[in-house]
């Protein structure tokens, strides 16, 4: 009897992994009329563990996403050589310690945020980039500014010194086609890169929806299922 063919390393699989959503990116931005350089790539690795975060980091990926505090922080401090990006909301009361290892926050969403965030940076000696998040479908249990609350919001965080505004990310609203919001964000984007320059970022797209992101002018991709497998449930 032959064996069974060894599993797959885990470095095989993410390399799989990598290579699907590269296809992924790079196909959607060719139809778009976009290069593919135009789009970043960020493994969003919360839950898997920080050897992930490293294998993927040797295969090139160096932008890696986290959605909670705790988790975000340990791994920073374990591997080296990746921009961190926290993707989740931000507890006012979290966001020194947030602000003392990211390099991104991409979920600045109201004043009181940008405030605690800049008094972080500042004490730790950094200026991290900031994106605003917009509210897409107005559900505050998602987090977001609404899309009129955003340029005032703008110009508060570029009056800080502790932060850099880099630009807006969003999350698709549940249960309904992703362009026409992703649309409704660039617009937002635009605005404020017009008022900002040099705030150009615009976050949106994961797993699911890439390519509606890609196409509307995304700048940068969150992705994680579709490189590094389905997160085990939480268990509450
Ligand atoms: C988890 C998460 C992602 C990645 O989602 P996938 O569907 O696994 O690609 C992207 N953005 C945010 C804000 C997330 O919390």
């Amino acid at each position: 009897m032959t064996p069974p063919d060894p599993p797959l390393g885990r470095r095989a699989e993410l390399a799989a992994g990598l290579a699907e959503v590269e296809a992924r990116i790079t196909a959607a931005a060719v139809a778009a009329g976009r290069g593919r350089e135009e789009v970043t790539l960020v493994a969003v690795t919360k839950t898997w563990p920080a050897s992930d975060v490293a294998l993927l980091r040797d295969l090139g990926v160096r932008e890696a996403g986290e959605n909670k505090d705790a988790e975000a922080a340990a791994k920073a401090a374990e591997v080296e050589g990746v921009r961190w990006h926290f993707v989740g909301q931000v507890q006012t009361n979290k966001a020194r310690s947030v602000a003392s290892y990211a390099d991104v926050v991409h979920s600045l969403d109201r004043a009181r945020l940008a405030r605690a965030l800049d008094e972080g940076a500042r004490r730790a000696g950094r200026r991290p980039d900031v994106l605003l998040q917009v509210s897409l479908d107005g559900d505050p249990q998602r987090g977001g500014a609404l899309p009129a609350d955003v340029p005032a919001l703008a110009a508060l965080v570029a009056g800080l010194e502790g932060l850099r505004l880099a630009g807006v990310m969003a999350v698709a609203p549940l249960g309904a086609e992703p362009r026409p919001a992703f649309d409704r964000l660039v617009a937002v984007g635009q605005q404020v890169s017009a008022d900002h320059p040099g705030a150009c970022v615009v976050s949106a797209g994961m797993s699911g929806d890439l390519e509606a992101a890609v196409a509307a002018g995304a700048t940068l991709v969150r992705v994680g299922t579709a490189l590094l497998g389905h997160r085990a449930p939480l268990l509450r």
